[in-house]
C-alpha cells in the first residue's frame, strides 16, 4: 500500500505558457490542473493548458550549454566559458562591422523584465535590430477586458477561429449566446462555433474589416492576428480603435514584448528583415532568445543561418533553430521564472517560479551576463520610442475570370508547429491531426469546390496565380468557404513564395500572406 504522503508533491500556480488568454494553471510536478478560482480559466483549461506540466520533463528540454564549429555536431561546454567567448566574438564582429551587424530576436515566451533586458542589450551592443517572430499581428491598440464579453449584448467575432486559437474566449462567447446576446462570426473561414450560434457572415479573405465596419449594431468586436497576417493590420487598428474591441494575443506575453519595447526602432530591421539581411550578408551575428524563425520561414532561416558568422540561441526546448545554431544555451520555462506578464487588456500580472531551474541558465540570466561582459564598451542608443505604424499593407486580390478563387492562410493551424507544442505529447497529439496525414503540407478545399474538381482528401491539386504555382494534397474542410482555399501556416513560406503572396506589411513591419487570386485544378 502506498502512503498518501508519497504523492504529496509541490503544488503551485503559474500562467499557461501558450496563448495570450492568460489562464492560470496549478502545477504539481508534470501535472497541470485548472483552478475554479481563476477568473480567466474558471475551472477549465484547453488541451494546450493541460499539457503545460509536460514541458518541465520534456525530452526536448535544452539542459546543457552546447557549442560547435561550423560543420561539426554540437558538443557540451561550460556556460560561463561559452558566454565569455560569445561576448568576445560579438565585440570582434562589432569592431569589424559596427553594432548594426548584430541582430536580436526576442520572444513572447519570456517575461516583461527579460524583454527589457534584451532592449538594454541591444542598446549596449549598439544595434537597432531587435524584434521577434512572436510579435506577428500584435499591434499597439487599446483593448477591452475579457470580462466585457460577459456584459455585451452584441458580439462580432472578426476573422478569429476561437475554438482553435482561443478556446477560453470561445467558451465565454458561447455563454454570452446562452444568456441571450447576439453573436456573429465574420470571416472567410466559417469558424467552428458559428453553426452553434447561428450567425456566420461570409466574406472574402482581406474583406473582413470593411465588412465589420459596415455592421453598426455590434457593440463588442473580438479580433485576432488573422487580419494582420493577411496585410489588414492598418485598416483593423484604425477601424476598431474607435470601437469597443478586444484584440486576442496569440502568445502568452505578446503584449509584454511590445510594452517592453522589444520591437524594431524606425532605423532597425524587423525579424523578417533581419533574416533577409543576414541571407544577403549584411547581418553578421544573431542572438535568439526563445524565438524560432524556422517555424514559419524554414527556407529563409536556413539561408540566413548559413550566411551568419555567429548564431547564439537560448531556449528552454530544442527547435530547428537550436539545431542550426553555433551556440545553444539552456533557457527556462515560464514555470521556472518570476516576473511580469502583460494580459489581454494591458494589465500586468506577477508570476513566481513554481519549479526549480537549477540546470537552466535562462534567457534573463544570459542577457544580464552578456550585458556585464559587454558593459565596458557600451554604445548607448536612444531608448525605445512608441511603435510607429507604417502605411497600409498590400491590398488583397479580388477574384477574376482567369483566377476565380482566393488563396489565404488557414490560421486555425497557427499552433501546429510551435516550439512548446512540439515539446509536449498532449498538445502535439492535437496538432498532429493535421501533420500525420500531410507531413509536407496540404491545401484546404471547400466541400462543393472539391466535388466540382472531383478531388477527395489526399488527392493532389495545383494552385496557380499570375506569379507561379505549386501542387499540394487536398484536405476537404467543411469550414473552408467555397471559392477560397486555405493554406496551413506550415506552408506559409512555400505557398506564399510560389504564389507571390509573401510580402512585408509596412504597417506592423511583419511578413504577411496577401490574399491571392488563383485557379485550382487537379494536379
Ligand atoms: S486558452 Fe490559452 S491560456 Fe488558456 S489553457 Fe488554453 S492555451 Fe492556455
Amino acid at each position: 500500500m502506498v502512503a498518501v504522503s508519497e504523492f504529496a508533491g509541490t503544488m503551485a500556480t503559474t500562467a499557461c505558457p501558450f496563448c495570450g488568454t492568460g489562464c492560470s494553471v496549478l502545477l504539481e510536478d508534470a501535472a497541470a490542473y485548472p483552478l475554479v478560482s481563476d477568473p480567466v480559466g474558471r475551472g477549465a483549461l484547453c488541451l494546450r493548458g493541460w499539457s503545460a506540466g509536460e514541458l518541465l520533463h520534456s525530452p526536448l528540454r535544452v539542459t546543457h550549454t552546447m557549442v560547435r564549429s561550423r560543420g561539426d555536431p554540437l558538443r557540451p561546454a561550460s556556460a560561463e566559458a561559452t558566454l565569455l567567448s560569445v561576448a568576445d566574438r560579438i565585440t570582434a564582429i562589432r569592431e569589424r562591422h559596427g553594432g548594426g551587424s548584430v541582430g536580436i530576436l526576442a520572444s513572447a515566451r519570456i517575461t516583461y523584465e527579460e524583454s527589457r533586458l534584451l532592449r538594454d542589450l541591444a542598446r549596449c551592443i549598439g544595434t537597432p535590430h531587435l524584434d521577434s517572430f512572436q510579435r506577428l499581428g500584435c499591434g499597439p491598440s487599446a483593448c477591452a477586458s475579457l470580462a466585457s464579453i460577459e456584459k455585451a449584448e452584441h458580439i462580432l467575432v472578426v476573422g478569429a477561429d476561437l475554438a482553435a486559437r482561443h478556446p477560453q474566449v470561445a467558451r465565454r462567447v458561447l455563454e454570452a449566446h446562452e444568456r441571450g446576446a447576439s453573436v456573429r462570426f465574420l470571416g472567410s473561414r466559417c469558424a467552428q462555433h458559428a453553426s452553434l450560434v447561428g450567425g456566420y457572415l461570409a466574406c472574402l479573405p482581406g474583406g473582413e474589416v470593411p465588412a465589420a465596419l459596415a455592421s453598426e449594431e455590434d457593440d463588442l468586436v473580438l479580433w485576432s492576428s488573422d487580419l494582420a497576417l493577411h496585410g489588414q493590420a492598418g485598416p483593423a487598428l484604425r477601424g476598431f480603435g474607435s470601437r469597443r474591441a478586444v484584440f486576442l494575443p496569440d502568445y502568452v506575453n505578446q503584449r509584454g514584448l511590445l510594452d517592453a519595447g522589444a520591437y524594431p526602432r524606425p532605423d532597425g530591421w524587423s525579424a523578417w528583415e533581419m533574416l533577409m539581411r543576414a541571407a544577403a550578408g549584411e547581418l553578421k551575428a544573431l542572438l535568439v532568445f526563445a524565438d524560432d524563425p524556422f517555424e514559419f520561414f524554414p527556407a529563409l532561416a536556413a539561408r540566413a543561418f548559413a550566411a551568419l558568422e555567429l548564431v547564439v540561441v537560448t531556449d528552454a526546448v530544442a527547435t530547428r533553430t537550436t539545431h542550426a545554431a553555433d551556440v545553444v544555451l539552456p533557457g527556462a520555462l515560464l514555470a521556472e521564472k518570476g516576473g511580469t506578464l502583460i494580459g489581454v487588456d494591458g494589465r500586468p500580472r506577477t508570476i513566481e517560479p513554481v519549479a526549480s531551474a537549477s540546470d537552466s541558465v535562462g534567457e534573463g540570466k544570459v542577457a544580464r551576463r552578456l550585458l556585464e561582459l559587454l558593459d565596458g564598451s557600451c554604445t548607448e542608443l536612444p531608448g525605445a520610442a512608441a511603435f510607429v505604424l507604417g502605411p497600409d499593407g498590400p491590398a488583397p486580390d479580388a477574384p477574376t475570370a482567369r483566377f476565380p478563387v482566393i488563396a489565404a492562410l488557414d490560421t486555425s493551424t497557427l499552433w501546429n508547429e510551435h516550439a512548446l507544442v512540439r515539446a509536449t505529447v498532449t498538445a502535439r497529439r492535437e496538432a498532429w491531426g493535421f501533420s500525420a496525414d500531410f507531413p509536407s503540407g496540404f491545401v484546404g478545399l471547400g466541400a462543393a469546390d472539391a466535388m466540382t474538381l472531383k478531388v477527395r482528401t489526399g488527392g493532389m491539386v495545383r494552385i496557380e496565380s499570375d506569379a507561379g504555382s505549386l501542387a499540394l494534397p487536398a484536405r476537404v474542410d467543411p469550414h473552408i468557404q467555397d471559392g477560397t482555399v486555405g493554406i496551413p501556416m506550415s506552408c506559409w513560406e512555400r505557398a506564399g513564395s510560389a504564389l507571390g503572396a509573401l510580402a512585408l506589411d509596412p504597417c506592423l513591419r511583419i511578413p504577411v500572406f496577401r490574399p491571392r487570386a488563383v485557379r485550382v485544378g487537379r494536379a
